[in-house]
């Protein structure tokens, strides 16, 4: 029975676009995720303290 699991994913592909590096990660099960340099600036500048 397939059930949630932890992927196991590794760096399939690379590309630099406009909005900053693009990666494609790739699981065995069949899963992809894409992540961008620019969701995770957005995320750290979301998570910062305010202030300066
Ligand atoms: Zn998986």
């Amino acid at each position: 029975m397939h059930s949630t699991h932890l992927h196991d994913l590794t760096v399939a592909s690379a590309h630099p676009t406009s909005e900053g590096l693009v990666t494609y990660y790739r699981c065995p099960c069949g899963a992809w995720e894409v992540r961008t340099t620019a969701g995770l600036d957005a995320a750290i500048a979301a998570t910062r303290p305010g202030g300066d």
